[in-house]
């Protein structure tokens, strides 16, 4: 997956990216990630981007020529329009049947707002989708993007060591996942579950399914209605 960032932080993505497994996938070359500074696409000569919004209000409105530009810009480098998503409060909530769509795509790009948000011109007329990584409000796009990049590129093939190790995590079935446990096998007086030591594969596949179960019943009720 080629992805294109557009962002007035490129800094704070280009740092997180490196780290762990995402940092591996972008060394391995599974993913390839560019950050664009859209300032450097103002043609004010203080490279602002940003102006007070119509009809009065709190703070500043990124302006529409900058954040269009930069997708041009993008789109001649790459030879193709890439999918592109904005990370805004007013998108679709982000969840595990978002990240599956999205996994499937070759190119994609993202904008990141800032201030009080972006005009809403460019976003109808470039913008493909929106996704919030939640209901509140964040100061920017950059750290919702380092979410949502994160659980994009963890499924990609070859990011982890089987598929298995995120189609058996919490949400990806719509369940939550069952407790894990590690060495030693007391810690405090808590010893782990005897079945877990047992050796024996059926009797614990059927503990983490029955665990799996339990915990999705009791703390989020909504995903087994979901299920049915
Ligand atoms: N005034 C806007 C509103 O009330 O909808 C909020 C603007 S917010 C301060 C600035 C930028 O941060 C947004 O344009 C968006 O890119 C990003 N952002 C903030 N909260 C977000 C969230 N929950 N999910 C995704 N992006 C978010």
């Amino acid at each position: 997956m080629k992805i294109d960032v557009m962002t007035l932080f490129p800094e704070m993505i280009d740092f997180n990216m490196e780290i762990g497994v995402i940092g591996r996938a972008l060394k391995s070359g599974i993913v390839s990630l560019q950050t664009h500074q859209i300032r450097e696409f103002s043609s004010d000569k203080h490279k602002r981007v940003d102006d007070y919004p119509f009809g009065g209000g709190e703070g500043m409105v990124m302006m529409a020529e900058p954040i269009f530009r930069t997708f041009e810009h993008i789109v001649e480098l790459r030879k193709y329009r890439p999918f592109l998503v904005m990370m805004s409060p007013k998108g679709k909530v982000l969840n595990q049947e978002i990240i599956k769509k999205i996994r499937k795509l070759e190119n994609l790009c993202i904008l990141c707002g800032r201030y009080e948000g972006v005009d809403q011109r460019v976003i109808d007329e470039i913008v493909d989708e929106e996704i919030s990584i939640g209901d509140y409000v964040l100061s920017g796009g950059e750290i919702p993007v380092l979410v949502f990049l994160d659980a994009v590129i963890r499924t990609l093939p070859g990011v982890l060591s089987s598929d298995d190790c995120f189609k058996n995590e919490s949400h990806y079935n719509k369940m939550l996942e069952h407790p894990q446990y590690t060495r030693p096998r007391v810690w405090h007086e808590k010893k782990v579950p005897e079945v877990l030591i047992s050796g024996n594969h059926k009797e614990i596949e059927d503990w983490k399914k029955e665990q799996s179960t339990a915990i999705t019943k009791k703390c989020r009720p909504d995903l087994v209605q979901k299920k049915t």
